[in-house]
């Protein structure tokens, strides 16, 4: 298997993004739920490393497939890139979903009883057709088609029957797309969790169908019984920031949650010097962890030209290496692309009282695009997808 792989450029991914984009019509919406296998070509966009790392944004997707589209019939490809906007929403305003999760992983880690099977799944060695070439496919190559996705949680939560959340952790652990609120809540999509008792069963028919016939997996589960926890809190207001002084001389953080800040700060902003943080340690694994060190490599080029100002790369996020950025710009005020729920939050939460008693504010700013649409996932997707191109009028975004 070569399977696809992923330059980790801002170049890359807007060449990608202009491919695509004829194809984001009728061919995207009657192809996508197929999966041809990692070496053959898909109708899908496979943009997700570079929109989950946002080398590119939601909202240049949208825009270019708008030049081209019209909204309807490109309606479904503007959907699916508005899944990963709604989940996001979502878990923002129900942190404690996120935490849950960890612990629960951490539960399961400690306590189910069949490491075996465990790693007999991850290793792809359980003799079911298809869900063992995933298991494969996913820690060779880093991606898999979100079908395959779909299939392989089902199985493993309802053939194998086997802790979700570890499902879920093998998949964090692997993706170079690795996302705290895509990845969590669509494992708890499938197990019945997200959506209270409604499951994702998969079929060995609709797995032949959709594979092309590569795969017809024998001895599924015939049922999918929904998993079940103790009610999830209401939604949460969305966090209120510290407003950011603009034209305050400021230290530009860019961390892996936004690696294209050239579109959130004006080129004119009162950046003196930018740190760029490749860090692995708030990242799973080594997948997710490489894409992000080759794309930190090529931000700093980018970012030196657009800001004109001294860039520096570091691998490790600390208060320290923070404060000696910060004073060797002579500057009180650290800006960065706000860092949504998951362990890049946690740990800026922590570092920003340090930083604070050295007297340096930390200051997180939302995209425009995040905070028109956020606010609408407080139910399910259905009336969040019906906002959708009023929200995208509103905000100038297509
Ligand atoms: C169990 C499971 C786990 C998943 N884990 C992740 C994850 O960790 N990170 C991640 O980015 N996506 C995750 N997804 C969502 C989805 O599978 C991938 O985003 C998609 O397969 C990426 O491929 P693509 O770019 O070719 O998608 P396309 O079909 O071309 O879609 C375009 C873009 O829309 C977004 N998108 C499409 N489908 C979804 C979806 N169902 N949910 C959220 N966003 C979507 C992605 O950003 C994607 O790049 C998961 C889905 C499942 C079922």
């Amino acid at each position: 298997m070569s399977g696809p792989v992923f330059p980790a450029t801002r170049s890359e991914a807007l060449s990608r993004l202009t491919q695509f984009v004829p194809h984001a019509g009728s061919a995207y919406a009657s192809g996508r739920n197929t999966d041809p296998g990692p070496d053959a070509q898909a109708a899908v966009s496979k943009l997700s490393p570079y929109v989950r790392y946002r080398l590119i944004t939601e909202q240049e997707i949208v825009a270019a497939v708008s030049d081209q589209h019209s909204l309807q019939s490109a309606e479904k490809y503007v959907q699916e890139v508005l899944w990963r906007t709604y989940w996001k929403g979502w878990l923002e305003m129900r942190p404690s979903v996120w935490t849950h999760f960890i612990e629960e992983r951490n539960r399961s880690r400690e306590n189910f009883p069949n490491a075996r099977a465990i790693a007999s799944a991850e290793a792809g060695l359980t003799g079911i057709d298809g869900f063992d070439d995933w298991a494969r496919e996913l820690v060779e190559t880093g991606y898999l088609h979100n079908h395959a996705r779909m299939w392989f949680a089902s199985i493993w939560i309802f053939t194998l029957r086997l802790p979700w959340a570890l499902g879920a952790d093998f998949f964090l652990r692997h993706l170079i797309d690795a996302d705290s609120a895509s990845n969590t809540l669509s494992w708890r999509w499938v197990a019945g969790l997200q959506t209270v008792g409604k499951t994702y069963l998969a079929t060995t028919d609709n797995i032949a169908r959709y594979t092309n016939g590569r795969f017809a997996p024998k001895g599924l589960a015939q049922e999918a019984f929904a998993l079940t926890e103790a009610p999830v809190a209401a939604a949460r207001p969305l966090p209120e920031l510290t407003p950011n002084d603009a034209a305050q001389p400021a230290l530009l953080l860019v961390t892996h949650e936004d690696m294209n800040p050239e579109s959130l700060f004006p080129a004119n902003a009162s950046i003196k010097s930018a740190l760029i943080a490749a860090e692995a340690e708030y990242l799973w694994g080594d997948a997710a962890s490489g894409f992000v060190r080759e794309a930190a490599t090529g931000a700093t080029t980018r970012m030196g030209a657009h800001f004109n100002c001294p860039v520096q790369l570091t691998e490790r996020l600390s208060a320290i290496t923070l404060i000696n950025a910060a004073q060797a710009a002579n500057v009180s005020q650290i800006v960065t692309a706000y860092a949504p729920v998951g362990p890049l939050a946690d740990a800026l939460a922590l570092l920003a009282p340090a930083l604070a008693a050295e007297g340096i504010r930390l200051v997180q700013v939302r995209r425009d695009w995040d905070e028109l649409f956020w606010p609408h996932a407080k139910k399910g997707f259905f009336p969040f997808k019906e906002r959708i191109p009023d929200i995208l009028r509103e905000g100038g975004f297509a």
